[in-house]
């Protein structure tokens, strides 16, 4: 399997080439040259394997430069009962007739993105060691990401961990969860700053080509293809677990908590393949930026000070970094209307409007996309009806992406919620809606009062590069 850029560069890489990458030179990211098929006989094939094996065999159809037996151990040193919880690794919870919970969220930090890190993290240190190379991946973050690639990077070889965060601004749970790590390769930076002033920094360090080489930096954000791919296997496994009993083809559907259109973008790789899925329908929160394009066509993206800062601040986002892939399979891959689009009318007028344009239309009709939004009171009302008629406590995102499901449902649907973080990350918000902490994992008991390893730093690139420097030899 190739990759090709959705801006139409010319180069075609295989998986490990890409791996360690961000972009594509064009500034285009990166999606496999077409996707390979699931057909009945495959699926029926597949329905019974354990979660690391069912990973094996999707990733094998798009990784042909890891030899086969390297590939499954990799997947089975990953996706492990120690690690996530379960044997099943993302079980169904049921609530309500034809709705279920995928719980996501039982890996290291709790929150869903451990699925993809945590293979990242072994990818890394295979790959970084076949080439005889390190990497320091540089970050920002204002909780849920930074924690995960910490927890997928701690210890392993060759890859250093600097991750900026803003100081005193992510929840205490948050804070407690990243600072109490003391592996030697994780390096946590609080910035004297905002969110916005730490990507900033980390930007200004990316663009100094000549720092960025000697260090060897790089990133793990959203855009990374493997963790998009890794994502796409929690799809096949809630499938199978929801028609259990169903005739063979029976469709399901699923609604996804988003901000950058990682997860659901996985999901639609899932139903490009040939996955029975229905619908795939997102859910946002105040930061509407996708709702509204799923409404209306309009791409409109949003500056910082128009930006909530809302109860589910990891899909507070002003723009979907992962969004141009799903308008590339939108636009039939024409890569020169793509680069148009992104490359061209968002950078100067910072909005597109395909809502006249046929392909439009096929977003719901060929592609299954419907959406829905979800404000503060919405996600208060969600947590506590579901409290009180199941006794399944739910976090904000999760929240968000259940009443938008509840509204999109059609009558005899199968509907799949993916449950995105744990509620003990949110713990302020579900005091608000029961009056009551969440339950904390018995893992987690007390790790606010344990011993921190954090440096505090002014917002300055150049604090930041000296930090770097000093903790690694060019
Ligand atoms: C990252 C995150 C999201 C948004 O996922 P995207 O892939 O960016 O759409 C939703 N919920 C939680 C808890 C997250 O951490």
């Amino acid at each position: 399997m190739l990759y090709i850029s959705t801006r139409g560069h010319p180069d075609r890489k295989h998986f490990c080439e890409i791996l360690l990458e961000g972009l594509a030179p064009d500034g285009g990211l990166y999606l496999p040259e077409r996707y390979p098929q699931v057909d009945a006989a495959t699926l029926v094939r597949w329905r019974d394997l354990p979660y690391a094996d069912l990973a094996f065999e999707i990733l094998s159809l798009y990784i042909d430069d890891i030899p086969a037996g390297d590939l499954r151990a990799l997947c089975r040193k990953t996706y492990t009962e120690s690690v996530f919880g379960t044997a099943a690794i993302v079980p169904l919870k049921p609530l309500e007739e034809g709705v279920y919970l995928e719980a996501l969220s039982n890996g290291p930090t709790l929150a869903f993105k451990d699925m993809a890190m945590q293979l990242l993290g072994n990818l890394f240190e295979y790959e970084l060691a076949r080439r005889g190379e390190e990497l320091n991946i540089l970050g920002a973050t204002s909780g849920d990401t930074g924690s995960a690639a910490e927890y997928a990077m701690r210890g392993k070889q060759g890859v250093r961990v600097f991750m900026t965060s803003p100081n005193g601004r992510m929840s205490p749970f948050q804070q407690a969860q990243m600072f109490s790590l003391q592996d030697a390769n994780i390096h946590n930076l609080a910035i004297e700053g905002v969110f916005d002033d730490c990507q900033d920094i980390v930007k200004a360090v990316s663009n100094d080509l000549e720092f960025k080489r000697r260090y060897r930096i790089g990133t793990v954000n959203s855009i990374n293809w493997a963790r998009l791919l890794a994502q796409v296997v929690y799809y096949f496994a809630g499938y199978f677990q929801a028609t259990r009993s169903a005739p063979a083809g029976a469709k399901v559907s699923f609604a996804v908590p988003s901000g950058n259109f990682g997860n659901i973008c996985a999901g639609h790789v899932a139903r490009m393949m040939g996955l029975p899925v229905d619908q795939l329908v997102l859910a946002t929160n105040e930061n509407d930026v996708l709702d509204e394009f799923f409404r209306t066509g309009v791409y409109r993206v949003r500056a910082s000070a128009d930006t909530h800062e809302t109860s589910s601040p990891s899909m507070d986002i002003s723009k979907a970094s992962n969004f141009e892939r799903f308008v590339f399979d939108l636009l039939g891959r024409d890569a020169a209307r793509v680069r148009g689009l992104f490359g061209d009318q968002l950078a100067r007028t910072g909005r597109f409007d395909l809502g006249a344009d046929p392909a439009f239309r096929q977003a719901r009709e060929r592609f299954g996309f419907t959406s829905g939004r979800s404000t503060h009171a919405d996600r208060l009302a969600t947590i506590r009806d579901t409290w009180q008629r199941f006794g399944v406590m739910i976090d904000t995102h999760t929240a968000d992406g259940l009443k938008v499901a509840r509204e999109r449902r059609r009558a005899g649907e199968t509907m799949i919620v993916l449950e995105t973080a744990l509620p003990i990350k949110f713990a302020a918000t579900i005091v608000e809606a029961l009056g009551r902490e969440p339950d904390r994992p018995a893992r987690f008991e007390g790790i606010e009062g344990l011993p921190r390893r954090v440096t505090l730093l002014p917002a300055s690139a150049r604090a930041v590069k000296d930090f770097i420097a000093s903790h690694c030899e060019p």
